[in-house]
């Protein structure tokens, strides 16, 4: 008998987080063997001269033409810590964004266990006395360690309960453990359950809705929450998810970035009497790997996060709820360029679960879909409780002297507003002192030496800023061109708005909330709770424009109306009237009617009379014909590649061959490019952009998957910084 051929060793095929889109082979660590229950774990690998964590994503027998795969260093986990949906949703994933699979995983995981750390304990936090605490307890005067101290005195009390008893306790706890009267402990996570506070009587037009969330609830379906501010949206949201515990199933709440507030997590956690967890840009690493872990355990039940929870194992999934579902901030503008809530449906899917959209200004994307038919369509048209909708004024400022932007009319509104004990809003979204420094007697500017953009003026006009690359300078004192000393600030920021109106209304407060005054999450609520509900006067951005709940606004002033309408960017006139429609939701959310004034010079423009004589609705319905006539997303599909380089020739260069890969594969494809991107350098980078757009998601998909192996291979990629964003959300 021949001798039998040696069978060739089984090799794991790792996902490395490298810009590479292929799998790597290597050999388990010696003396170990390979096998197919290892798909879904990490293992620590050498790479060229460096060790990186990857995902075994497939086993088989090693190719006997390429050289001989290396060991691997190490398996890191007893078994697989991606697999089922999850894993198979983000194969899905990377095949979507046309991204390595590597580096899809690597998004995916939280920090610490993409660096190849253990998978944490997943225990609850409680606090206790300490013995000197007991003792020492009656001794302490009045106040909030006090108060915490004798919550604390008959026993240990798990954080979550802590977060319902009182809203600053950690600072009470810091204190107490400080003196050493009170000590963290690790306790079981026993889904410890509180009696949920019961919510108020439906109204008629939620409970359709959550009856056809409940009779959905056996299988995929996407569901739009369409429903003005203060219609109870979150309330439906809440219906569905105590349904989704009761069966003993996962939530997960996908909410934007600015949305997540502990006032949120408070009315979460009273309602459904679990725990809920938070998840944010804010948590350290090890916080993050304890949710997620807990998740994958099925121990945690309920969360409420920003577009990175939509990556969260869900092995006993029950719903999906994507609130504020138009928000820009679900869509990841770097790295894996996914899009959360499109995600959340394809998992969704996967998982065959009910996933909830709800919005106020629904995405146009998700109007069409619901026109079509994809999605249920649940409507909620009245305000709850006893809130009424705000009128909405247009104020003419053709011709009108402007002080700081506003005009007269809008000043004396806002007099009577705060004579009435009012809040007022102001909203610009433009933070800074003003967005030019100008001489009146040359027209020179201040531009950003390494950016095709202005320098914001800040600081009262002391300091320059450029907001696209941070960099900073003093201003000048005199012109550098002309030497003349005319430098004017022209236009206004928060900054001097917020001048203004302390100047002119100096008996109340003027409290300024933009970037530049509350860098952290806690910083905004912080100063919006010691605001509290005394009339006074709020500036802010884009910040202001949702989250924390001011029950006493009672005028929202919209500024910089006019920058909107008029931006090349096909989605800015559905961003601006998401913005407007939003903005002015929060005037009137109480008892007291609202009042909503647009300041503009063209009071006349289609998309504001559209806007205020049909609402949303009439807006989105003329918006969408418009992008159908254009052929613009919805009704068309796109894809951008992006260079930058030192040298403007090769971007060109890289982008001019990778049109000519696309024109090779023969598809139906409109290419528009290379040209330069709308702001042409940037950070000292050239900038330039190649657009696709295809009737139909699958040529454009069938496209690119036929020509990015030559352009990955190409040598023109290798001397540019390149990337490929799918279903762009803007065409910067
Ligand atoms: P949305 O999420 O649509 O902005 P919420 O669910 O936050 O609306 O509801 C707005 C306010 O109305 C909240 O204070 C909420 O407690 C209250 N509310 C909601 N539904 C009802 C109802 N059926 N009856 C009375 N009050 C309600
Ligand atoms: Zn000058
Ligand atoms: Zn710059």
């Amino acid at each position: 008998m021949p001798d039998a051929l040696p069978t060739p060793p089984i090799v794991w095929r790792v996902a490395l987080p490298v810009p590479l889109p292929r799998l790597f082979d290597y050999r388990p660590p010696v003396g170990e063997t390979a096998g197919s229950d290892d798909v879904g774990s990490r293992v620590r690998v050498p790479f060229g001269s460096r060790e990186l964590v990857g995902i075994v994503v497939e086993t088989g027998p090693s190719d006997p033409e390429a050289p001989e795969a290396r060991h691997a260093f190490a398996r890191l986990d007893p078994g697989p810590i991606l697999e089922g949906e999850l894993l198979d949703s983000l194969h899905w994933l990377a095949r979507y964004t046309h991204a390595p699979l590597g580096e899809v995983l690597a998004t995916a995981l939280p920090a610490s266990l993409r660096r190849g750390e253990p998978l944490p304990d997943t225990h609850a936090w409680a606090w206790r006395l300490t013995e000197a605490g007991q003792t020492g307890r009656e001794r302490l005067r009045a106040g909030r360690p006090r108060r915490l101290a004798d919550l604390l005195a008959p026993g240990p009390v798990e954080e979550d309960r802590l977060d319902l008893a009182f809203e600053d306790w950690r600072s009470a706890a810091r204190a107490l453990a400080k003196r050493e009267f009170a000590e963290r402990l690790a306790v079981p996570a026993a889904a410890h359950v509180v009696e949920p506070r019961p919510g108020p009587d439906l109204h008629p037009e939620q409970r359709v809705a959550v009856d056809a969330i409940l009779a959905a609830r056996d299988g995929f379906s996407a569901l739009l929450v369409d429903g003005v501010t203060g219609s109870g949206k979150t309330e439906v949201y809440l219906h569905a998810i105590a349904d989704c515990l009761a069966r003993g199933k996962q939530a997960l709440v996908l909410v934007p970035e600015i949305g997540l507030t502990p006032q949120t997590l408070a009315r979460f956690r009273a309602r459904l009497g679990v725990p809920v967890h938070a998840l944010h840009s804010g948590l350290g690493d090890g916080e993050r790997a304890r949710t997620w872990t807990a998740f994958a355990r099925g121990e945690a039940r309920v969360v409420v996060g920003t577009r990175s929870a939509v990556f969260l194992p869900l092995p006993d999934a029950g719903l999906i709820v994507i609130d504020e579902e138009h928000d820009g901030s679900f869509k990841q503008l770097d790295g894996i360029r996914y899009h959360a809530r499109d995600f959340a449906l394809v998992r969704g899917k996967a998982l065959g679960i009910p996933v909830l959209l709800g919005s106020a200004t629904p995405s146009l994307e998700s109007l069409r879909n619901a026109q079509a038919g994809r999605y249920a369509h649940l409507r909620l048209q009245q305000r709850a409780g006893a809130a009424q909708p705000p009128t909405v004024r247009v104020c003419d400022v053709r011709k009108r002297p402007l002080e700081a932007g506003l005009s007269p009319d809008m000043l004396e509104t806002i007099g009577h507003a705060l004579e009435a004990d009012g809040q007022v809003l102001v909203f610009k979204n433009r933070r800074g002192y003003a967005p030019v420094l100008l001489c009146h007697d040359c027209g020179w500017s201040a531009q950003c030496q390494r950016c095709d953009a202005p320098m914001t003026v800040h600081a009262g006009g002391r300091r320059l800023q450029c907001h696209h690359c941070g960099a900073r300078r003093p201003a000048p004192d005199a012109c550098p061109d002309c030497g003349g000393l005319a430098l004017q600030p022209q236009g206004a920021g928060t900054e001097r708005i917020e001048e203004v109106l302390t100047a002119r209304f100096p008996d109340v407060p003027v409290l300024r909330i933009d970037r530049g005054t509350t860098q952290r999450r806690d910083a905004l609520e912080h100063a919006l709770a010691k605001f509290g509900t005394q009339r006074g006067i709020l500036v802010g951005t884009q910040m202001l424009a949702k989250g924390h709940d001011l029950p006493n606004l009672t005028l929202v002033a919209v500024v910089g109306v006019d920058e909107g309408l008029f931006s090349a960017d096909f989605r800015a006139p559905e961003k601006l009237a998401q913005l407007l429609i939003q903005v002015a939701g929060r005037a009137g959310r109480a008892q007291r009617k609202g009042e909503v004034l647009l300041q503009t010079h063209h009071p006349g423009h289609p998309l504001l009379a559209t806007l205020l004589a049909g609402g949303y609705h009439a807006f989105a319905e003329a918006e969408l014909e418009q992008r159908e006539m254009a052929g613009f997303p919805p009704f068309a599909h796109m894809a951008m590649f992006r260079a930058e380089a030192q040298q403007i020739a090769a971007c060109e260069a890289f982008l001019r061959m990778a049109r000519e890969r696309l024109r090779d594969v023969h598809a139906p494809l409109d290419l528009h490019g290379p040209l330069p991107a709308p702001m042409p350098r940037r950070a000292g980078f050239q900038r330039m952009q190649l657009l696709l757009s295809a009737a139909d998601r699958r040529s454009l998909h069938a496209a690119l998957d036929a020509a990015l192996p030559a352009i990955y291979a190409s040598a023109e990629s290798r001397k540019v910084r390149w990337s490929l964003d799918v279903d762009p959300m803007d065409l910067y």
